[in-house]
């Protein structure tokens, strides 16, 4: 009879080890508390239009990595997935003028010094960094645990340019990054992005990897490819259990047994997987007493392991309007809690035509959200949180037409959203999308997904090493199932 697995959580993490549970040869049965799988992979539809919450850009879409296998496998990509063509990652204006990371790395170059020729040695250092961080790529095949001499060496051929940017960016911010440049629109275009505590290298490493070609936006997005993976696990003979929350996981003299539904049905099983957010998973799902020490320092110390969301807004516009693709600009502040923002962005999805009616297109803004605005958004009653929410809502509209004028009367309102939905929807920990943001001052946090006194056990999802994201949770279910594997002492080449 073969083994049956049940995983707790449908998101990405919990598809990936479903499928590859099943190409194992196992039973696998997923028990999801929303009625649709997907998590934070996800878009919805208002007015006409698509939302697409998640991608923006995609680790994996190069064939010859090792991750673009893992999202084969998983039915999300194949040789013929159409991707969107943006050729920038994004831009940022500052006093009248624009700067521009566009993927054509020569193209970024030459405008960034025609732009600030003073910094011209600190623009030509960037860029050839750039270019060495392409050679980075998440290892895909198996757990770095489970690597053998020659895994390694073949890692470090590949990746060979990487210990340069790591020399160079390693222990820097970007608030670090910004500092080296002259020009202030520069220095806005290296913390725009990404919260400014972030290690200077991830960010580096983010825009190589979109310059070389592994980070694009299957078309659809979000949406449509967790629905192509949700396939996927189906026809492999997948069991999927929508709108059925978990209460418990049950134990039994140090060994996982199975799990207890909130409706009170128990649902035994040779191993489980949970996929949810670790949060959650401790205290909830099973006692606070099992959670790996690098979590429970990761959580003591939110300072040295921040985490992002954000606060926002999807408009409905005309497709023929001036935005193109990602634009951050600075506006008169706009307050939540007791923070003050004086830049936001606005990302024009005109680049994928199913989001929206012909003529249209839809607009979507984002503020970052840190803890400290988590526990601000947190502290509002329901009628408080509603008009915050409001008042916002009429705030950023104001600055993104005081930014651009031909908006004025063509912003459809079609939602917001803030972090306690991703709370309220994910179980996600503080609303974030992502995994602790590594800083200069932490440690990443990486964990094998197993725990001390517990049998049967694994954890999968993008908690499982950070800074998280979409490769992360997908490799997770597949190093969840290896590890399995390993126990059995059956081959892990999956
Ligand atoms: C706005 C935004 C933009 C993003 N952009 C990108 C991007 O461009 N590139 C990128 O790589 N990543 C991006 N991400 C991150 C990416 O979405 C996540 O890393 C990934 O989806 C996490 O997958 P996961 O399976 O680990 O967790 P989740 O998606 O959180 O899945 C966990 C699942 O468990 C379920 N669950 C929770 N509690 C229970 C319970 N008690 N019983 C049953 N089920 C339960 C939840 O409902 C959820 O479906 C973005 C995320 C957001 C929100």
């Amino acid at each position: 009879m073969k083994k049956k697995i049940v995983i707790i959580g449908g998101g990405i993490g919990g598809l990936s080890a479903g499928i590859y549970a099943l190409k194992a040869g196992y039973e696998a049965a997923i028990y999801e508390k929303n009625p649709v799988a997907g998590g934070e992979c996800m878009g919805w539809n208002r007015k006409g239009c698509h939302i697409d919450n998640c991608i923006h850009w995609l680790t994996g879409t190069d064939s010859s990595t090792s991750v673009w296998q893992v999202w084969n496998t998983m039915g999300a990509l194949d040789k013929d997935t159409p991707y969107a063509a943006t050729d920038k990652f994004y831009s940022s204006r500052l006093n009248g003028q624009e700067a521009t990371l566009w993927k054509d790395l020569d193209r970024t170059e030459r405008e960034l010094i025609a732009l600030s020729p003073e910094d011209e040695a600190e623009i030509k250092k960037f860029i050839q960094h750039v270019r060495y961080a392409e050679s980075c790529t998440i290892p895909g095949e198996k757990p770095m645990d489970m690597m053998k001499i020659g895994d390694y060496i073949k890692m470090g051929k590949s990746m060979a340019n990487m210990p340069k940017v790591m020399k160079e960016y390693g222990k820097t911010d970007l608030r670090g990054l910004a500092e080296r440049f002259h020009s202030p629109l520069l220095k806005k275009l290296m913390t725009d992005y990404l919260p400014a505590e972030y290690t200077a290298y991830s960010f580096l490493v983010s825009y190589a990897t979109m310059t070389s070609g592994n980070g694009n936006i299957p078309v659809g997005g979000s949406l449509a490819m967790t629905n192509r993976i949700i396939e996927r696990f189906k026809a492999m003979g997948g069991e999927l259990h929508t709108n059925t929350p978990v209460k418990r996981i049950i134990t039994e003299n140090g060994t996982a047994r199975g799990i207890e539904l909130e409706n009170g049905e128990k649902v035994m099983a040779d191993e489980v997987i949970s996929a949810v957010d670790p949060s959650f998973l401790f205290g909830r799902l099973l006692d606070r007493k099992f959670m790996p020490k690098e979590f429970e320092s990761a959580y003591s110390e939110s300072k040295k392991y921040p985490t992002t969301s954000g606060f926002q807004i999807a408009f409905k516009t005309d497709d023929d309007i001036s935005v193109e693709d990602t634009v951050f600009f600075g506006c008169e502040p706009v307050a939540i809690g007791s923070r003050r923002f004086d830049r936001i962005y606005v990302k024009n999805y005109g680049y994928d035509k199913t989001f929206a009616p012909e003529g249209k297109a839809v607009l979507q803004t984002n503020i970052p959200q840190s803890d400290e605005d988590f526990a601000y958004w947190k502290s509002l009653y329901k009628e408080e949180y509603k008009a915050k929410k409001q008042q916002l809502i009429e705030e950023v509209t104001k600055r993104i037409v005081t930014e651009f004028p031909e908006l004025e009367g063509r912003l459809e309102f079609l939602d917001c959203w803030t972090p306690l939905t991703y709370e309220r929807y994910c179980n996600a920990y503080h609303g974030a999308y992502m995994a602790f943001v590594t800083t200069p001052d932490s440690k990443q946090v990486k964990i094998k997904g197993v725990l001390k006194g517990l049998k049967n056990f694994y954890m999968a999802g993008q908690w499982i090493m950070s800074p998280g994201g979409l490769p992360i949770a997908a490799i997770s279910g597949k190093f969840a199932v290896q590890r399995i594997l390993k126990k059995e002492k059956r081959s892990i080449e999956i």
